[in-house]
């Protein structure tokens, strides 16, 4: 039968497996990831597994037990090369997998910080299980906590810092935290609440150096204002990610930003699929390709290929959603939020709701500790049914107006 070779366990990854079996794949199917133990999902990384209220297992995906039922071949190690002539990829245990389909759900990784003393003893990314091992052990005594990227990652991780005791101090280049991914409303929220529990959110602030000997002492920080050294003795650094596609781009596909794949999300090669944090696609939610970084994505794109696999082939066209949770705040993102150019807010100020329009074209719908707002937002997106920025007045709620 047609062996289906997946590159990378992650969440991506192992949905594909897992899909292929719920779909009846009759084929052999192999997984091959290259990080320590079970395959894993990273967003409790920077939540409750840093907590500790999440313990390892948990954060498990699928397990060995879910493998051997399912007839999924799970191996332990990395592909080196892709021979695309000979249908076949290389690993590093010197195996050579023959595919019919091969799918590249390699991820991507954190993005180095740029300026000296980066690689001191006491600087840490935040992207695997070990990350967030060491770096749970590094807070029980860290004194001084700098955060370097006011994203995301960055902000979960400060929240969660905060929650175990410790004072953070977060250095965003640019002028809001959360500024490439939401409205200025959300990050005023965002910034309102760190410093709320007593975190300290620097912006417009760039990090020049990392200071100590072989451990970090402290951060210099130049930029809106008299340049200071902030004293650390941990350091976390979200700055962003860069995807995983050298693999790919070796091979000879198509890349750019992401392995380029087209709405069916195959590359430039029809026996070779890409998908998850490494895959740049068209989206009908956006106006050109884009790469996005959510479990949602991994998730529906990995069904998707699944899908094509087994006969049901149909272009990617999953409403894209996001969630982030950061001191008993649920912030929810559906859609994309860019390339709008006005907001609408309704709400209050601790459960609100930003619509993100360009022109009288609905774009997002931001929704901060409003759960309904944001499931409706995602049946809206999803029917393709407008909304027109005249029809939020006072006490909208979008459920009701659907109804
Ligand atoms: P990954 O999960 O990165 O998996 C790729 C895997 O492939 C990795 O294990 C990698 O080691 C492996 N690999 C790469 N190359 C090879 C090779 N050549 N051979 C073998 N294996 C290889 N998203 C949300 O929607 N909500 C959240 O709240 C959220 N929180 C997050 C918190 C943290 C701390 C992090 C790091 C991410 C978070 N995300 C969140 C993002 C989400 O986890 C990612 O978008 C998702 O994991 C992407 O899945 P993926 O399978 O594409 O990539």
């Amino acid at each position: 039968a047609m062996t289906v070779v997946v590159v990378g366990a992650g969440q991506a990854g192992v949905q594909t497996a897992a899909s292929l079996r719920d779909n009846g794949y009759p084929g052999r199917v192999v997984l091959v990831g290259d990080e320590p133990g079970e395959p894993y999902q990273r967003p409790p990384l920077s939540k409750g597994y840093l907590e500790g209220t999440a313990d390892a297992a948990r954060l498990t995906l699928r397990g060995s037990s879910f493998f051997a039922k399912n007839d999924i071949d799970f191996l332990n190690t990395r592909v080196r090369r892709i021979d695309r002539d000979r249908k076949r990829v290389l690993t590093a245990d010197g195996d050579e997998l023959a595919y019919a389909h091969l799918v590249l759900a390699t991820g991507s990784r954190n993005r180095a910080l740029p300026v000296p003393g980066a690689a001191l003893d006491g600087v840490f990314g935040l992207r695997t299980r070990e990350d967030a091992d060491v770096l749970r052990d590094r807070l029980g005594a860290a004194q001084h906590v700098v955060v370097i990227g006011g994203g995301f990652i960055g902000l979960e991780f400060a929240a969660t810092a905060a929650k175990l005791g410790r004072s953070v101090t977060v250095v965003e280049t640019v002028g809001r935290v959360l500024a490439r991914v939401a409205s200025p409303a959300v990050s005023a929220h965002y910034t309102d609440l760190h410093e709320t529990h007593g975190n300290r959110i620097l912006t417009g602030r760039t990090v020049t150096r990392l200071l100590g000997e072989s451990s970090v002492t402290g951060v210099e920080v130049a930029g809106n204002g008299p340049d200071l050294v902030l004293p650390a003795d941990l350091v976390v650094v979200g700055i962003g990610v860069i995807p995983n596609t050298e693999l790919a781009a070796d091979a000879g596909l198509a890349v750019d930003n992401g392995i380029l794949v087209d709405e069916c999300l195959s590359t430039s090669d029809s026996n070779v699929s890409a998908i998850g944090d490494c895959a740049a696609h068209s989206s009908p939610f956006a106006s050109g390709p884009v790469r996005l970084e959510s479990v949602q994505n991994a998730v529906d794109q990995a069904r998707c290929v699944a899908a094509k696999l087994t006969g049901e082939t149909a272009p990617y066209r999953s409403v894209p959603w996001f969630w982030s949770d950061q001191f008993h705040t649920k912030l929810q993102i559906a859609g994309l939020a860019n390339g709008y150019d006005r907001t609408v807010v309704s709400g209050e100020p601790g459960a609100f709701s930003v619509f993100c329009f360009q022109g009288e074209r609905l774009r997002a719908v931001e929704s901060v500790n409003r759960p309904a707002d944001h499931m409706a937002a995602r049946r809206l997106f999803a029917a393709g049914t407008g909304l027109h920025p005249d029809d939020i007045d006072d006490g909208f709620e979008l459920k009701r107006h659907l109804a």
